[in-house]
């Protein structure tokens, strides 16, 4: 991925946007930036809680899982990209936000998750209340804006919100559930597409 020049990204771009019209499958992924390289730092901001450093971990592991990929996160306490816990907008709506940034090639370079504090979290690795919401699925989520993909089209996340078919990266964080924490077929597809692993798995 080093030589990836911007003129070459926008041209991966125009064939996935070809494939899906042409194929008509589930091929949802969307790609919105790739890093340079293909790994990627992090760590907790001086506001996060101890209960948070598990779910966060757990949601940069799932990315480093997927075998047909080269893509890890990485901790590392002298990294630039945090992970913090507060306010975003009260309860509901937003419960995390990522904040990319980029090379002037167009490269992801940064990137920091914000979890927000008025939400009802479960932080434990079992099944939340079901009125709490997962941190584990919100974090698998917003790592994955980490390392450059988008919420996939709407027509390819089934409805309702619940629906466990739904990928990781489809939006609507749902109260009780813990499907998100393990990547769609879709999901893997996207960070594979992005970060191909050089050997066979
Ligand atoms: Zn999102």
């Amino acid at each position: 991925m080093k030589n990836y020049t911007p003129r070459r990204i926008i041209f991966s771009l125009l064939v996935l946007i070809v494939a899906i019209s042409t194929w008509n499958v589930a091929r949802a992924y969307i790609i919105y930036a790739t890093w340079a390289t293909e790994s990627a730092t992090y760590r907790y901001h001086s506001s996060l809680p101890t209960a948070w450093q598990s779910p966060t971990n757990f949601g940069g592991q799932v990315w480093t899982n997927v075998l047909t990929s080269s893509w890890t996160f990485v901790y590392n306490t002298s990294s630039g990209n945090e992970i913090s816990y507060g306010g975003i907008d009260g309860v509901g709506n937003l419960v995390g936000q990522t904040t990319p940034s980029f090379a002037g090639d167009g490269h992801l370079n940064g990137f920091d998750i914000k979890f927000d504090s008025a939400e009802s979290w479960y932080t434990g690795s079992g099944t939340p209340g079901s009125n709490q919401i997962d941190a584990r699925s919100v974090s698998a989520h917003e790592f994955g804006h980490g390392l450059g993909l988008d919420h996939p089209q709407s027509q390819y996340c089934p409805t309702p919100s619940s629906n466990p078919a739904r990928a990781t990266m489809c939006q609507g964080a749902v109260p009780g559930t813990t499907f998100r924490r393990t990547l769609a077929t879709d999901d893997k597809n996207g960070v594979s597409a992005a970060y191909p692993s050089i050997v066979a798995p």
